[in-house]
């Protein structure tokens, strides 16, 4: 960087940050792949708020020092994502009907006694890139079952699709998770090494990924597909494949669908979608257009 250009950094970040700035962070682990505070910071300078937004990696053994210690200084909100959205709960004084159904918390602000309360901005994230496509009565499956998977459920329920597979790795969040749901809508889990899968992946008309395989992590390889190559070798060019994960762009999952011709979808504009109703909730209702998140986005990619 020339002198000149940092003067201007030093500038533009003295202008934002002031000793009456506050912070909202987003919390969890991995964080370093987040697009969260690239929109973020767009927004509340949008909006004029003295506000900044810094992503805080976070072990799960420090999550309850973390939360407690954010509460005594001048921190406003938090984001939680993987692998924290379960375990925050305990953490929370006051938790939204939607927060407490899906047993998944994704975003805090402190109330009038400095205590978290907490709700689940996902579903509305999840849904928004969907809100074009008829899906009423179509089958769905859903790979992966922590906490994303239960606000992936929850919006295809709202859909209105008529069978949802969620297929894990995991028997105990599986059968958890179905339980969560029953009675609401045609709902199974099944092991990723069953024989049915191939079955249900022939048959898909949306798969949804909510596991972390594939995201840009030096923890995971490259060019990996949830549940390996063979996994998928039924998948037919008239499946929807819908990837949480936004960074890489495309995912491997998307790679490889679009090869086999499926619409494919990343997860960018549920990122944007999810943003956008956190900060309304920090904020007691502010709103910000999807524009200037998705382009501060898009500028940075
Ligand atoms: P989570 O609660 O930790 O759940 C992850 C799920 O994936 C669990 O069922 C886990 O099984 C499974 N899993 C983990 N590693 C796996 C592997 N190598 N093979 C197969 N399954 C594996 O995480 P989360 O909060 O649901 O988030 C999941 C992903 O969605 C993350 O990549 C996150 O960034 C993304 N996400 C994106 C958005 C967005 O706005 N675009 C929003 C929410 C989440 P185990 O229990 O056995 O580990």
């Amino acid at each position: 960087m020339v002198p000149e250009q940092s003067i201007i950094l030093i500038e533009k970040i003295s202008n934002m940050i002031s000793s009456k700035t506050s912070f909202i962070a987003l919390i969890g682990n991995p964080v370093s792949h987040s697009l969260s505070p690239i929109m973020q910071n767009a927004a509340f300078k949008y909006l004029g708020l003295d506000l900044i937004y810094i992503a805080v990696p976070c072990k799960d053994e420090n999550l309850g020092l973390v939360l407690n210690s954010f509460k005594k200084i001048n921190c406003k909100g938090l984001n939680i994502t993987i692998p924290h959205k379960e375990k925050v709960f305990n953490l929370c004084s006051e938790i939204s009907p939607i927060a407490n159904k899906l047993k998944a918390i994704n975003t805090l602000k402190l109330n009038s006694e400095k205590e978290w309360s907490a709700t689940n901005t996902d579903v509305d994230g999840f849904i928004y890139p969907l809100k074009n496509i008829n899906l009423a009565k179509k089958k769905s499956i859903v790979l992966g079952s922590g906490g994303a998977a239960r606000s992936v459920i929850q919006g295809l329920i709202n859909l209105n699709l008529s069978t949802i597979s969620v297929i894990s790795r995991n028997k105990s969040s599986l059968d958890e998770l179905i339980k969560n749901f029953d009675n609401q809508i045609q709902l199974q889990g099944l092991l990723n090494n069953d024989n049915q899968a191939q079955i249900l992946i022939q048959e898909a008309d949306l798969i949804v990924n909510t596991t972390p395989v594939g995201m840009k992590t030096t923890k995971h390889e490259n060019n990996v597909l949830p549940y390996g190559e063979a996994f998928w070798s039924s998948l037919n060019s008239q499946t929807i494949v819908y990837d949480l994960i936004y960074n890489p762009a495309p995912t491997p999952l998307l790679r490889f669908s679009d090869r086999k011709g499926c619409v494919t979808i990343d997860g960018l504009e549920m990122l944007v979608a999810q943003g956008i109703k956190s900060i309304s909730f920090w904020t007691d209702g502010l709103e910000v257009p999807f524009h200037v998140m998705n382009d501060a986005l898009k500028k940075y990619l």
